[in-house]
């Protein structure tokens, strides 16, 4: 298996992959068949028929030419790749130039977003993207599920009662939606702030890349990354089942991490709290 890979389940789903900050992120959800981000390989990648792409950092998307060359040579389908808008045409230059150079054509799919476009997953699924605050033009990926629930007006109404008004013909059920699943990518404090999605999502997965002094919240900030100081003045927001930290600069080990959320976050919210990333 990869070095670095990690996995956790959380909120009826597994997560599984590699989040090492500035090294290689790559995160696998197979409930929901998606991939967020190409960083490095390990085993069980090639299944992913769709790639969610949060920026065009090398640690985020440098494997993809190589992940779409492996999964031509088990000849799968040709991946879809939803990226920013405005790194798809540098991105198929990069992808000409290895045709060039390897004298093959590689077949990818490669879909340019804006913020809050959305993609059909299939089974209720939608994948929605979101403006998240990096260094460059960067998206924040949220599923979510779609579903008809009871109207909220006719909830507590006899069994009875609901048989005969849909027997009438009434529409007793109206569309549900719920924030299942949020995976940030790089980015600043401020998407979790001002986001209220990101707060009331069911599972979410944010970056903490710096936990102590050693780099500045100034710093972080500067580079388009969150500071584990940031996170201690608003953890306490998240109302969802988990809040999964990951993107931990090298400098800091996964046990320093986990004493930290033990000692810092409020006991509110520390029990929600997964440290994600070996
Ligand atoms: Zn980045």
């Amino acid at each position: 298996m990869h070095d670095g890979y990690d996995e956790l389940a959380v909120g009826g789903l597994t997560l599984r992959g590699s989040a090492q900050g500035g090294v290689r992120t790559c995160l696998t959800v197979p409930e929901i068949g998606v991939m967020f981000d190409v960083g490095p390989m390990f085993r069980g990648v090639l299944r992913y028929d769709r790639i969610l792409v949060s920026h065009g950092h090398q640690d985020h998307l440098g494997m993809l030419p190589y992940l779409v060359s492996q999964r031509q040579l088990m000849r799968k389908p040709p991946p879809e790749v939803h990226v920013p808008r405005e790194i798809v045409e540098p991105l198929r230059r990069i992808f000409d130039a290895w045709a060039a150079i390897e004298d093959f054509d590689l077949a990818v799919h490669l879909h340019g977003h804006d913020p809050e476009d959305t993609v059909d997953l299939g089974n209720g699924r939608v994948a929605r993207a979101i403006r998240s605050h990096h260094r460059v033009p960067s998206l924040c990926w949220l599923i979510e599920r779609h579903t008809r629930r009871l109207r909220a007006d006719l909830v507590g109404r006899p069994g009875p009662e609901l048989r005969r008004l849909k027997a009438e013909g009434v529409e007793i059920t109206e569309p549900h939606v719920e924030p299942w699943l949020a995976v940030t990518g790089d980015t600043r404090i401020d998407l979790f702030v001002q986001d209220r999605r990101l707060q009331e999502v069911r599972v979410l997965v944010h970056e903490v890349t710096a936990w102590d002094d050693r780099r500045s919240v100034e710093e972080m900030r500067a580079w388009g990354h969150t500071h584990f100081e940031e996170f201690v003045q608003v953890a306490d927001r998240f109302r969802g089942e988990a809040l999964v930290l990951v993107h931990r600069s090298l400098r800091h080990s996964k046990r320093d991490a986990q004493a930290m959320v033990a000692s810092r976050l409020p006991a509110s919210v520390q029990d929600r709290v997964h440290v994600f990333g070996t």
